[in-house]
């Protein structure tokens, strides 16, 4: 491999030919202040916060976009360096709404640190006449403020590059640039998937999920209604980060404390439903195998990615598999089996969700998701409004000692944990589904070409007779491709996972927001996806048909998997969708 020999700071170093300055700063633990720079996702030498000093060079430079070449003698933090960054910063508070005491950001905001870091004294150096922005709300998940919006496009990317889907780009130009959707239209009227992935690389409070706590509190303070919650597979090794916890932590004891101390009547675990999702799922992918297609199934747990196929891919909603997802299934299971088992009126009941997805919160309000004629999740919040909520209600939470999830609906099995991660459900769905079709006992749980964050994994196992082609995939971007090569005859398939976030859910749009400085040096999709497993090889129990709570449900309520009161209560349909 050619090899570069620079000096970075005064020390000698050699890396290998073809990195950015930028890269090779990280590589050796600087770490240079970004903020339109995200890696993988933008690299556009924009914002000018990044720049360095080369000796002997007319100009700074923009280290995420400058080549690194031989001999070159860099410094990171000259005079030089430290007054443009300070001056570039004061230039963007020109233009910034600074109601910092009341924003969404406020605690991780990559802008406000910068300008603490820098001693940015005086936030109105240049101020003058500004554009005024009308924050657009219009759509169920998150809104967009662009007087808090520092034109570093990475939203665009996000939207554009890793899902496709591009409804937000930068519109206008000069003193008037904003971003903003084509034609001004409202966020609410476009194909917008409500993935919340701009949210997650936004690096200040220009836009948020809409935050749902308020409604949660409510309920919580009204003793007329059974208040219960249930949190997603994934939420147990992201919420830790909120707190200041390492990448990958595992926090499930402490959060199932936190949430007893906010006085939910029932702390749940959304793995149940999980492994009835694979119970159901795994009927209808033998049935649609014995009984010749529609071929391939494929994953209906995402709704960011049902959202995308709705609108982008309507020849194959028939392919969809007709399973409600883990969410919406809890919420049926609680409004039907749960409300008559503890007679109560599904009226009185008050289903909150913890989920990794801002999409949730739109699925949540979808059509025929309503088991017992009132919605089956009545409140959907994200990780990150639940982490409000426990420090607002003041709870230690790094301190909190472990407790259980409640009984009758807090078995977690191996397979339910690792949904949250992509090929998660695949895995899960295999080992359900390979020892129903041989009647064999699997002596190998782990389906690991499934496994990772490559973009399109496939596999081919041998079940029974059955040669079975599988495919997984996770973020709308490779979903299309995947899509599209199935359309132009290239592949086939009998199953297919698709997850709308890169990474699957434990990188979904409503987890924690990791900054620049965090993401540009740990992969986020790995360390939790590792968790996940960790906690699948350590859980007594791996497969979902093993889960006693999943034998209970169908001797006492739904019969068979694929039952007709299965199918009423666990299914739904899906549409070709405007918006
Ligand atoms: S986006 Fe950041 S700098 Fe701007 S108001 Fe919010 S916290 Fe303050
Ligand atoms: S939520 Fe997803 S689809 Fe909607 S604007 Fe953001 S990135 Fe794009
Ligand atoms: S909305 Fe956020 S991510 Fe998008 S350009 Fe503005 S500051 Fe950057």
């Amino acid at each position: 491999m050619s090899t570069v020999n620079v000096k970075i700071n005064n020390i000698s170093y050699q890396f290998p030919k073809g990195l950015t300055i930028l890269q090779a700063c990280n590589q050796i633990n600087i770490e240079v202040p970004t903020l339109c720079y995200l890696k993988e996702i933008n690299e556009i030498g924009a914002c000018r916060i990044c720049v360095v000093e080369v000796k002997g060079a007319k100009n700074l430079v923009a280290s995420c976009v400058h080549p690194l070449s031989e001999g070159m003698d860099i410094l990171t933090h000259s005079e030089k360096v430290l007054k443009a960054r300070k001056i570039t910063l004061e230039l963007i508070l020109s233009t910034h709404d600074r109601s910092c005491l009341s924003c969404i950001r406020s605690d991780n905001c990559e802008l406000q640190k910068l300008c603490h870091d820098f001693k940015v004294d005086d936030e109105a150096k240049y101020d003058g006449h500004n554009q005024v922005y009308k924050t657009d709300d219009s759509a169920i998940h998150m809104y967009r403020d662009d007087n808090k919006c520092i034109l570093c496009r990475r939203c665009v990317a996000a939207c554009s590059k890793l899902q496709s889907v591009g409804v937000i780009g930068v519109n206008e130009r000069g003193f008037k640039t904003h971003i903003g959707c084509a034609f001004e239209e409202d966020l609410g009227k476009t194909d917008c998937v409500s993935c919340g992935q701009c949210i997650v690389v936004c690096p200040t409070g220009a836009i948020a999920e809409k935050d749902d706590t308020d409604k949660v509190w409510a309920a919580l303070a009204d003793e007329s209604k059974h208040v219960i919650v249930a949190t997603a597979p994934s939420i147990r090794v992201t919420l830790g980060e909120a707190f200041g916890m390492p990448v990958g932590t595992n926090v499930k004891g402490k959060m199932v404390t936190a949430l007893k101390h906010l006085g939910f009547a029932g702390v749940y675990d959304t793995d149940i439903a999980a492994d009835l999702t694979i119970i159901e799922e795994s009927q209808e992918l033998i049935t649609r195998i014995q009984n010749g297609g529609p071929l391939p199934l494929i994953t209906s747990c995402s709704p960011g990615w049902i959202k995308f196929c709705e609108h982008n891919f309507h020849d194959f909603i028939p392919n969809l598999s007709s399973c409600k997802s883990p969410q919406q299934m809890f919420g049926a299971v609680v409004k039907t089996w749960y409300a008559e088992k503890n007679n109560l009126d599904p009226h009185d009941i008050v289903v909150v969700s913890v989920m990794p997805c801002t999409a949730k919160k739109f699925e949540a309000r979808r059509d025929n998701q309503s088991a017992a004629g009132v919605y089956d999740i009545d409140i959907a919040i994200t990780t990150r409004e639940l982490a409000r909520m426990i420090k607002r209600a003041g709870i230690q939470f790094k301190k909190l000692a472990d407790t259980d999830f409640d009984d009758p609906l807090g078995v977690s099995t191996g397979a339910g944990a690792i949904f949250g991660a992509t090929g998660g459900v695949m895995e899960a769905a295999l080992r359900t589904a390979v020892e129903k079709l041989t009647g064999q006992e699997l002596t190998n749980l782990d389906f690991t070409e499934v496994r990772g964050t490559k973009e399109i994994k496939e596999a081919t196992y041998k079940v029974g007779d059955l040669e079975v082609n599988v495919a997984v995939t996770s973020g709308l971007a490779n979903a299309r491709q995947l899509l599209n090569e199935i359309r132009e005859g290239k592949k086939t398939y009998h199953f297919i996972e698709i997850m709308g976030c890169p990474g699957g859910c434990i990188n979904g749009g409503g987890q924690p927001v990791q900054p620049a400085s965090v993401r540009n040096f740990v992969d986020l999709k790995t360390e939790r996806a590792k968790a996940l497993y960790e906690e699948d090889k350590n859980l007594p129990l791996r497969k979902s048909h093993e889960s006693p709570v999943i034998k209970t449900l169908y001797e006492e309520y739904f019969g068979e998997p694929g039952s007709h009161k299965a199918h009423k209560i666990l299914h739904t349909t899906y549409k070709e969708r405007e918006y």
